[in-house]
């Protein structure tokens, strides 16, 4: 039974079209930049692009997880790391202007550090070229690491240190095969016990399947392991080959995930039905460093 419940008008996404939006898109290809903006269908690319905020991903467009709600290919990675690709990146910031930056990536569970060292390079080639932007990494779970590669990329001081625990734990099995909930947290964990000056970060999505008292669970386990920022959002399906909506989470349901957040202690909460990871990452951010 393919049956989806219908898309309500709360999820609206409106064309991309804006000069801003071109000039994005034009600097991501001059640079052969890939970004997460386009490889996932995000809803909110011509907004986000129209305002030069962007979410490039580093280390190759294969991904060695298959995790079922996500729209990047699967496979054994065709190329080994691109030594230049850190430089680009910095280039592609210093050319947006951006005020802040965020760079996740696939999972390279072919590549022995899991990609922290390129992680790090593309950090300090940030901020040797835009000392001035903050910067946010969205990272794989180094799940096959041994414990210095996630040190590898905290001694190059990301700004925020964001890993997804994408869905509760129930769905794993699921939705996030290859990964696991608490060697999730206990990541995001050890990034605070590392370096506490770094803010750390990670959200989930609703509409998968779970239910509202484990979407409480999972803010409790987050706040046991003093993670700072939570973003939650609606599940959308990016093809009919992937996991399947369960249901379209009503925006007061969002908002009072919101209030028990706050009330939870996270510093920042995004949770809309647009949110993404990065959705407004940026301004929030701002916000809070001016507080
Ligand atoms: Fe890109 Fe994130 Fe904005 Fe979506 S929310 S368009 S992924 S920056
Ligand atoms: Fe997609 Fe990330 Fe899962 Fe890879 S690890 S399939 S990029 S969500």
């Amino acid at each position: 039974d393919n049956a989806q419940p219908k898309k309500p008008d709360w999820i609206r996404v409106k064309a991309p079209t804006s000069r801003e939006y071109m000039e994005t898109r034009n600097i991501m290809r001059e640079n052969k930049l890939v970004t997460v903006c386009e490889e996932a269908g995000c809803p909110n690319v011509g907004e986000c692009w129209s305002q030069g905020h962007a979410t490039m991903m580093i280390m190759g467009e294969v991904c060695t997880r298959a995790c079922t709600f996500c729209n990047i290919a699967t496979g054994k990675p065709p190329e080994a790391l691109d030594a230049f690709e850190p430089g680009r990146v910095a280039h592609a910031v210093d050319k947006l202007g951006l005020n802040h930056v965020v760079i996740t990536s696939v999972d390279r569970d072919d590549v022995e550090d899991g990609g922290a060292e390129h992680f790090a390079q593309t950090i300090r080639a940030i901020r040797q070229r835009s000392p001035a932007t903050t910067i946010e990494i969205l990272t794989p779970d180094f799940i096959r690491c041994a414990p210095e590669a996630l040190e590898v990329v905290v001694d190059a001081k990301p700004d925020v240190f964001n890993h997804n625990l994408e869905t509760v734990p129930g769905l794993y099995p699921e939705v996030r095969p290859g990964a696991r909930y608490f060697h999730s947290l206990r990541l995001l964990q050890r990034v605070k016990e590392l370096d506490p000056t770094i803010f750390t970060k990670s959200g989930i999505m609703v509409g998968l399947g779970e239910d509202r008292q484990s979407v409480t669970q999972v803010m409790e386990d987050m706040r046991a392991a003093d993670i700072d920022f939570l973003t939650i959002g609606q599940y959308l399906q990016p093809t009919p080959k992937h996991h399947k909506v369960d249901r379209f989470v009503h925006p007061d349901e969002f908002a009072s995930y919101e209030r028990v957040a706050y009330n939870k202690g996270f510093l920042m909460v995004s949770a809309t039905p647009l949110t993404r990871s990065s959705y407004h990452a940026g301004d929030d951010f701002a916000r809070l460093r001016a507080a």
